[in-house]
């Protein structure tokens, strides 16, 4: 019994310690349990307990939050209830791939309450059988409203990239750090064809190859940006043309410092190049245009002289111009060329030649200018001339002179021109050709006019020695004729004998005055600086007898300037003057005759003004010529020739002759002449 006791004791004793040790257990259980619990309420993602129904057995508070619901409004529920409409046959697709293969993952859109519909990524598993009663599934769902936000931003900056890569007219492609290239737009095949899966180094890279693959691409490599302007990428075989490409490179920096790609930029700017280079040669053109006009301004403004002088500076102008050793000036008679100026950088004897022997027989032929800067690869190399005097460039030109043909002009030289010969140069040729007919034919003027002048010179000569020779001889023998027989003759005839002498008289001075018109410029006499006041003195001086009997005045007006003159010219032309405003006054009126003068920026105007007749506006251009008289002799006594002279000797001046007035109002002569000549 005490046996029995004590084992029942004992017994009792470790049913009590297996008791203990249950609780424990069970407390254990309980906490993990709970902590599961935990686990499961929060975990970031929403888990559901999915039924054979397909209905909500139980739903974390994550899967709650999602939904936007309690428990109470999930549990029982079918999931279809929370899913949007849009993809309620994914879901059924969903849970039939569960069932078969036990587990699925399909992105659909939860539906909570309240609020719009957001996208999970949902994934169920297959449960065992210690989750109750019948088929159970875990869903997670994993809301990817984030993840997929950035995915499309992905999406668009890709297809942003690929529009900007493929559409950009710069020609782009990138290589990896082994140079294989790996992608190329369109306007890299565009410009470089098959070059876009060639590899940049080992030598098989078109363009590379040229400006240097290597370098590029250690630079690239190394992280540093480079840019190549202006490379200049000739043809490769027949079909391609030269290209100008404006290259860059670039590294694509990786992690760290790495550089797992280089970014190749080419520009393609043959067509600028080609305009820059168009440009360029037309702006070449241009400051030899330029230069050309320089020079024909510089031959142009050569200084007056004698036309010899001229024409061999012009030739030196030219010739250095065009940088060639030799310029001349032919005279082509028939078939001989003579050679009338030259200039050469040293000496050399010109001479007569054939004309079928010299290269002007092609300017000649061609009555155009001939420019050839390398004589033995020109079409003529078999031409006579280039075998007779070895000139290796020429440029020349025809000359006319009074329209008809004359000579050459052209430039030479033993060796080849510098450069070769363009139109510019053909057009200077021309113009210094015109330029050159120009001065030869003013030449020929004034030779003609010298042979005049002398003729003229000579007529003079005739006309007072020989003309006024007879003429004195009828007048002194008609005065011998009335002072021997004066007083034998009647009134009628006496008067014949004054009418002769007076015409005889008139006809001598008539002669003198004529004679005097053709000498005023004949001769070129010194101009001096000479007071304005002392020719008006001396004209004046001379018509003193004129100005007491006419009971006249004169009066000079304020100051008058010194004046750039042939002093005995102005005398003559003053005294013409004031002897014309002392001779043509009315009765009625004493002559007063004023001179005054103006002072301009460039000339002087000197004024001779007076009270008399006047001048009918009609007559004030007629009055300058020769002879032009409005009056006849027994009124007012004259030749008609004053005012001819007056005009000569102004225009001899360069100046110029006018006259202001009206019938009875007096007169107002105006001359200008300009200052410092
Ligand atoms: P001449 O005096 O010998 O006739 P001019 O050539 O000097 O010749 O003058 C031409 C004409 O102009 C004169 O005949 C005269 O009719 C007119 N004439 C010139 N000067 C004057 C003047 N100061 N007043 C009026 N008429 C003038």
């Amino acid at each position: 019994m005490t046996e029995a006791l004590h084992n029942l004791q004992v017994h009792q004793e470790e049913l009590r310690a297996q008791n203990e040790e249950l609780h424990q257990a069970q407390g254990h259980i309980e906490k993990v349990s709970a902590r599961y619990r935990d686990l499961f309420e929060y975990s970031p993602v929403g888990y559901f307990i999915i039924d054979d129904n397909v209905s909500v057995v139980d739903a974390n508070i994550t899967g709650m939050g999602m939904l936007g619901r309690t428990k109470g409004r999930i549990a029982g529920k079918p999931f279809l209830l929370f899913i949007d409409k849009k993809c309620r046959h994914d879901l059924d697709d969903h849970f039939a791939t569960v069932r078969s293969v036990g587990r699925a993952s399909t992105e659909l859109w939860l539906l909570p309450d309240q609020r719009p519909p957001f996208p999970v990524n949902l994934e169920s598993v297959r449960l065992g059988d210690g989750w109750g009663e019948g088929w159970r599934c875990l869903s997670t769902a994993m809301d990817v409203t984030e993840r997929n936000r950035a995915e499309m931003a992905l999406r668009e900056s890709e297809i942003r990239f690929r529009a900007i890569f493929e559409q950009s007219p710069l020609a782009i492609q990138i290589v990896d750090a082994e140079s294989v290239p790996r992608m190329s737009n369109r306007a890299w095949v565009r410009l470089w064809g098959q070059a876009s899966s060639i590899p940049v180094a080992g030598g098989g890279h078109p363009v590379l190859n040229q400006i240097g693959a290597e370098s590029l691409l250690v630079e690239g490599l190394a992280g540093r940006s480079l840019e190549i302007s202006a490379i200049h990428v000739v043809a490769d075989g027949e079909q391609g043309e030269d290209r100008w490409v404006h290259g860059y490179a670039y590294p694509i920096l990786g992690q760290g410092d790495s550089v797992p790609e280089v970014v190749l930029v080419h520009e393609d700017i043959t067509e600028r190049k080609r305009i820059e280079l168009a440009l360029t040669d037309r702006t070449a053109l241009l400051r030899r245009q330029y230069e050309n006009l320089r020079v024909l301004s510089e031959i142009a403004a050569l200084p007056p002289g004698p036309a010899s002088q001229k024409l061999a500076d012009a030739l030196d102008l030219g010739r250095r111009h065009l940088d060639l050793s030799m310029g001349m000036i032919s005279r082509v008679e028939g078939s001989r060329f003579t050679v009338e100026h030259h200039s050469a950088s040293e000496e050399t004897a010109m001479a007569d030649f054939d004309l079928a022997s010299t290269y002007c027989a092609l300017v000649m032929e061609q009555d155009d200018v001939v420019a050839i800067a390398h004589w033995a690869r020109s079409p003529h190399a078999d031409h006579p001339c280039y075998r007779t005097h070895g000139l290796e460039s020429y440029v020349g030109v025809p000359i006319r002179v009074r329209g008809k043909a004359y000579g050459t002009v052209n430039f030479c030289s033993t060796t080849s021109s510098p450069r070769d010969f363009d139109d510019g140069d053909k057009e200077f040729m021309r113009l210094l050709a015109r330029w050159i007919g120009a001065v030869l034919e003013e030449d020929a003027i004034r030779r003609d006019l010298a042979r005049s002048n002398a003729e003229l010179e000579q007529f003079a000569y005739i006309a007072s020695h020989d003309l006024r020779s007879p003429l004195r001889q009828v007048s002194s023998y008609v005065s011998l004729l009335e002072r021997r027989y004066g007083d034998k003759l009647d009134a009628d005839a006496r008067e014949f004998i004054a009418f002769a002498h007076d015409g005889a008289v008139r006809m001598d001075q008539l002669v003198v005055d004529l004679l005097e018109f053709s000498r005023i410029g004949r001769n070129a006499k010194p101009v001096a600086l000479v007071a304005l006041s002392e020719v008006v003195h001396e004209s004046c001086a001379n018509l003193h007898s004129n100005i007491i009997d006419a009971n006249g005045r004169v009066d000079i007006v304020g100051a008058l300037p010194m004046i750039q003159c042939d002093p005995a010219d102005l005398v003559r032309l003053f005294q013409n003057l004031i002897g014309n405003a002392i001779k043509y006054s009315l009765p009625e009126r004493p002559p007063v005759v004023t001179i005054t003068a103006a002072t301009g920026p460039m000339s002087h105007v000197v004024t001779v003004r007076d009270n008399g007749i006047g001048i009918e506006q009609i007559y004030h251009d007629t009055i300058f010529g020769v002879f032009k008289r409005l009056h006849t002799p027994d009124k007012y006594e004259g030749t008609g020739i004053g005012l001819a002279i007056c005009k000569k000797i102004v225009d001899q001046h360069n100046g110029r002759i006018w006259v202001e007035s009206s019938l009875g109002e007096g007169t107002a002569f105006h001359v200008e002449l300009p200052r410092g000549s």
